[in-house]
């Protein structure tokens, strides 16, 4: 039986462990928190830190393979596994393309990829000399994740919010829908793209807020959008399940935003809504078996749950109200704490009508609710 590990034990690597069951696969995870999400879903668990060489390399030399299910982790660790025979997916080239956003836009460039115009900036006193540039994002090379170490500079007035730091200054685009194409690549090349997903982001938190398959865009949109994706990802030259986030602007104009070279929450919905899920279908990559199908079973809509309210001790509201809804599926990621902002599970409604779905969204929204409560 092939021993395949994870780097990373949040809610990512609990579900592609769900997903682990149907196949003959012996699992580990490398994580810090022995009380992760994942953690209980593995046949092996090692406490480590995933940004460490060591931790990194000792946890996989006893593998035959390796994935991730964050891209913050030790880059010098897998190139060093893949040299020695591991087969870590995706290729460590790819993180350490993807981990920097300055190399993601040159990438992006170089493979003439619509992407937004875009300078490269060494540090906050520079972005003076671009004021024409405004109204721009400055986006930090490294480090950055959901929204932090991204900031709209719109004017001068606004530059001192900017990095000092290594960045992208990138035109500000007048998005009208964010979008984002799944597509899996075997490790013979093959590949299968999943229908395209609309996301709706929460403009407080800056998390996904709810999303929408499939995105309620033209026939010629979404077929650019397959093709782009398709494009981004056969450049990479590596095996694995990318997610490529789109920006559509007013004149119909697609840019990419970036890719995720992992399974990704805009592909929570593949779950029960498409043939092969995201999980899935990286277990097929993993284990070198046919690629699944990406054929969608029914529209949906996938809403985040996430912690508000104060920190504590996890407790969800509501669930039992609306767990009766037709096509309703709950997901609880059993994290012990919740934050606010913090992702604590996720729920997918299956129905015929997207715009129906769409409106189910804020009732479903009052009903359930995640917070932290304090032990007195
Ligand atoms: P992160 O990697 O932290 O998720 P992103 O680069 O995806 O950061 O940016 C976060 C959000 O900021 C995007 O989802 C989008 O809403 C907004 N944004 C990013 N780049 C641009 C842009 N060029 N024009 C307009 N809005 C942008």
């Amino acid at each position: 039986m092939l021993k395949v590990g994870i780097l990373g034990g949040g809610q990512l690597g609990r579900m592609l462990l769900q997903a682990a069951t149907d196949y003959p696969v012996e699992t580990a995870v490398l994580e810090n928190d022995p009380d992760c999400p994942a953690a209980p879903y593995c046949h092996h668990f090692t406490k480590g830190d995933i940004r460490n060489f060591n931790d990194v390399y000792s946890f996989g030399r006893t593998l035959d393979r390796l994935t991730i299910e964050i891209e913050d982790v030790n880059i010098e660790a897998l190139e060093k596994l893949a040299q020695e025979g591991v087969v870590v997916i995706p290729d460590p080239s790819v993180l350490r393309l993807i981990k920097n956003k300055v190399l993601q836009k040159n990438y992006y460039q170089e493979h003439r990829i619509p992407t937004a115009a875009f300078l490269i900036t060494q540090s906050r006193a520079e972005l003076k000399d671009h004021i024409s540039f405004l109204p721009a994002v400055h986006k930090i090379g490294e480090g950055g994740y959901d929204g932090k170490g991204v900031q709209i500079i719109s004017d001068a007035s606004a530059i001192e919010k900017g990095f000092d730091a290594p960045s992208v200054l990138e035109k500000k685009v007048q998005i009208t829908k964010e979008l984002a194409v799944m597509v899996a690549i075997d490790q013979k090349g093959e590949t299968v793209v999943y229908p395209t997903v609309e996301m709706c982001f929460d403009p407080l938190l800056n998390l996904l807020d709810y999303q929408l398959c499939p995105a309620q865009i033209d026939e010629a949109t979404t077929l650019r959008a397959s093709t782009i994706a398709l494009q981004v990802v056969k450049g990479f030259q590596s095996p694995g399940l990318f997610a490529v986030e789109m920006f559509l602007d007013q004149n119909n104009e697609l840019f990419v935003n970036e890719t995720a070279p992992r399974v990704h929450n805009s592909g929570h919905h593949s779950i029960e809504a498409i043939a092969s899920s995201q999980f899935d279908m990286l277990w097929r990559i993993l284990l070198s078996l046919p690629l699944g199908s990406t054929r969608l079973i029914s529209p949906s809509i996938m809403i985040n749950l996430v912690g508000n309210g104060a920190t504590g001790q996890t407790c969800y509201q509501g669930i039992t109200d609306v767990a009766s809804t037709p096509g309703l599926f709950i997901h609880q990621y059993g994290k012990k704490i919740s934050k606010p902002g913090r992702k604590m599970g996720h729920m997918t409604l299956l129905g015929p009508d997207p715009n129906e779905l769409i409106k189910q969204v804020p009732f479903l929204k009052s009903q359930v609710s995640v917070c932290g409560k304090i032990e007195s």
